[in-house]
């Protein structure tokens, strides 16, 4: 295995003393928003109008850190990174919220929370709640798909806008923000529906990225969840590890350790973080420090990676991928097929690339070092494992495939049942 690499800076930063380079709030201060900047970055002055056109749908922010492993603007860092025009393409396959995380929002009515289970039934809230809104409230920070675990969405930061998001309706948008401790839209109301329901076990702190908040205010969400009985397992979905290492320092460490560990009653307490390392090149010297200073807390870390188009759908490249996570002991955890979003059209292969490169990790690497291979069906059908539920293929007649998949029924509105798939060419 060869050694990682520290980030080479891209001269536009070559002056920055490394006090203020190693700071992640200098970092987020000086991320890269404007589409002229790109000018740096190889692009030229018709190339930087069809981005400003991109960035009025979808935002653009790139850490200093991250635009510096870009070597080639068409490569796997630059793809993920920089707006491409390939963004604006839209077909009837494509949605805003592919997996009908919005549905999935419990509301308070009065005194007790409710989940609507049919679209007829959120209607009518969302009725009561123009009417009433006094005594209807949805709750914004929560999205409640299967029984025992909630998304609690507590942030729309990130340290960089990825292209390929899943969610750009949330993170495009800053009315989307909650308020992190009063204002019954944001926290508390989140905070207060995961007290009310026993059922609910495990919370994965998301958004956006929860680590765009300070150490005091990621100790004040862990801690309010440490005070719910029922909460066994606390996540923390967050890309810092990858796009700004320096996210993660001394204090925020301090702050997970307390989190994590076995109480004198004999309660576990764990923390976990779930990244979202795409590609063996974001994995530089800086990444792992960060990785290891998170692993010394007690803390467990797993990869979501999302599998693109001319970024990470080589077997060779995940091989790799995969091995290097293995070796900093992070766990492979998921590989999920791209989601059919808006402006992800470029970036989505065939089930079929995703199925080889399982195959040849299967084959190849060990258990370590490979993931699950997921579908997140659209239309809140929730997470299938590929290729077990595959119960059959067709020719869909332009050249596509047509997939019969088998839903487990995990999503609370809907029973099992098999699905058909449209699968891109
Ligand atoms: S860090 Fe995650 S939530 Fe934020 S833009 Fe990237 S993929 Fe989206």
């Amino acid at each position: 295995m060869s050694l990682l690499k520290k980030v080479q800076r891209n001269a536009l930063w070559k002056d920055v003393n490394e006090k203020d380079w190693t700071n992640w709030k200098w970092q987020q201060r000086n991320t890269i928003r404007k589409p002229e900047q790109l000018l740096h970055f190889g692009y030229t002055k018709k190339n930087i109008k069809d981005i400003q056109e991109v960035t009025q749908i979808f935002r653009m922010r790139v850490t200093p850190y991250f635009a510096s492993l870009v070597q080639d603007k068409k490569g796997p860092i630059g793809l993920q990174t920089f707006p491409q025009k390939e963004e604006l393409i839209r077909t009837p396959d494509q949605y805003a919220d592919p997996l009908s995380e919005d549905f999935f929002r419990p509301y308070k009515v009065r005194n007790k929370f409710v989940r609507p289970g049919t679209e007829e039934e959120r209607l009518e809230l969302e009725l009561d709640k123009a009417m009433f809104p006094e005594e209807v409230k949805r709750v914004d920070t929560i999205i409640h798909k299967y029984d025992n675990r909630v998304l609690f969405y507590t942030t729309a930061n990130c340290a960089m806008t990825c292209r390929h998001c899943t969610r750009k309706r949330l993170v495009n948008d800053t009315s989307t923000q909650p308020n992190i401790k009063e204002d019954n839209k944001g926290v508390a109301l989140g905070m207060e529906y995961i007290a009310s329901n026993p059922e609910i076990i495990d919370v994965i702190l998301s958004g956006g990225d929860v680590l765009s908040y300070s150490n005091q205010n990621i100790d004040y969400l862990l801690g309010k969840l440490d005070e719910i009985n029922h909460v066994q397992i606390k996540r923390l979905g967050t890309r810092n590890l990858v796009t700004l290492p320096y996210r993660v320092d001394d204090g925020l460490a301090e702050v997970i350790s307390n989190y994590v560990g076995l109480t004198p009653e004999g309660k576990p307490k764990s923390v976990r973080i779930n990244t979202h390392f795409n590609h063996p090149e974001e994995i530089t010297y800086e990444a792992a420090e960060a990785v290891m200073k998170l692993k010394a807390t007690g803390a467990s870390i797993g990869n979501q990676a999302v599998l693109l188009k001319g970024v990470n759908d080589i077997p060779e490249t995940m091989k790799n991928l995969y091995s290097i996570l293995a070796s900093l002991g992070i766990d492979p955890y998921y590989l999920y097929q791209c989601d059919k979003n808006f402006g992800n059209e470029h970036f989505r292969t065939p089930l079929e690339v995703g199925l080889n490169i399982m195959d040849a990790l299967t084959t190849h690497t060990s258990g370590v070092a490979t993931p699950h291979f997921i579908k997140d069906l659209e239309g809140g059908h929730g997470k299938v494992h590929l290729p077990g539920a595959i119960k059959g293929i067709r020719d869909g007649g332009d050249g596509t495939k047509i997939y019969d998949i088998q839903t487990t029924g995990a999503a609370y509105t809907l029973q099992p049942q098999i699905i058909e798939y449209k699968d891109i060419q």
